[in-house]
């Protein structure tokens, strides 16, 4: 029997076959959970429709979650749909390509404005909709985050700033409703060659040098952070909430950034 068998999971931020919510989506439907999914646009939808039909699902809607109207309609289509829900995943970021030349320093206010509306926002909205749906079902909520919340990564800018209030909503989120037996988490995620990454200048460095540094030298994967995200929306995890797991290969634990036999 699978991990998740019996529980209905929402998950947001599928873009393509590279998006780290696929690789959390294909986790979910191989332990067993039930899939809904939504897409930020129209330009998504067919694809979004496509990836949720090869993982047994037929239940596909929009949801720009700048827009109060669609996070309202998808609480009323999910209602109708199934009644209930046990797992939202939100793995949604997003700020305009010029945040992401330059420093923090250059950050535009309507920049700051759109970082923290889609990439933070929308995790308090998503939930404070969805509650109804999780009562009685011990809910689990999980968000991706990354390490330049934590530590300066250049041209990351406001990103990391919105991962850092991010990480903070986690913690705030995680007291609101564990009242209701529901927890919230957090993956601080390595980094992936996904779509939104390729906004951040010289990603492709920053991927090399993490790979290079890490304690096992080699990239994350979309699967990588499947497994641990079914832990965290498993029973397994029931007595972890308000927490930031990293799933970055060990990245995180360095202090200094060569390998051993470079800096012999
Ligand atoms: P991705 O481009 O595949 O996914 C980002 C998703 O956000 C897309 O599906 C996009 O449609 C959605 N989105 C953007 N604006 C939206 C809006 N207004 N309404 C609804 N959806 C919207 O890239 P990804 O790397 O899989 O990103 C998923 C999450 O993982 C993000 O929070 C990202 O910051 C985080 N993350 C990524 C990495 C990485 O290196 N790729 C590392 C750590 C954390």
């Amino acid at each position: 029997m699978g991990l998740l068998e019996g529980k209905k999971a929402l998950i947001t931020g599928v873009a393509n076959e590279k998006s780290i919510a696929y690789g959390i989506a294909k986790a979910f439907r191989r332990e067993g959970a039930e899939l809904a999914f939504t897409y930020a646009n129209e330009k998504l939808r067919d694809r979004v429709k496509e990836i949720a039909k090869g993982l047994g699902s037929e239940l596909v809607f929009e949801c720009d979650v700048s827009k109060d109207e669609h996070i309202t309609a998808l609480k009323d289509w999910l209602s109708r749909e199934w009644g209930q829900l046990d797992i939202l995943v939100h793995s949604i970021a997003y700020a305009p390509k010029e945040e992401f030349k330059g420093g923090l320093i250059d950050t535009s206010r309507e920049g700051f404005r759109i970082a923290m509306d889609i990439s933070v926002y929308s995790l308090i909205a998503l939930t404070r909709e969805l509650l109804p749906l999780m009562e009685g079902r011990q809910g689990s909520i999980i968000t991706l985050s990354y390490y330049g919340a934590e530590k300066v990564v250049p041209h990351y800018n406001v990103m990391g700033v919105a991962k850092a209030a991010l990480e903070a909503t986690v913690r705030y989120l995680a007291y609101d409703v564990a009242k209701y037996g529901h927890r919230v988490n957090a993956i601080s995620a390595g980094p992936v060659k996904t779509l939104a990454a390729y906004s951040i200048t010289g990603f492709h460095l920053l991927m090399e040098h993490t790979t290079k540094v890490n304690p096992f030298g080699k990239a994350i994967t979309i699967e990588d952070v499947g497994d641990t995200a079914v832990y965290l929306c498993s029973d397994w995890a029931r007595a972890v909430t308000g927490e930031v797991i990293h799933v970055d290969n060990g990245y995180h634990i360095m202090g200094v950034f060569g390998r051993e036999e470079e800096i012999k």
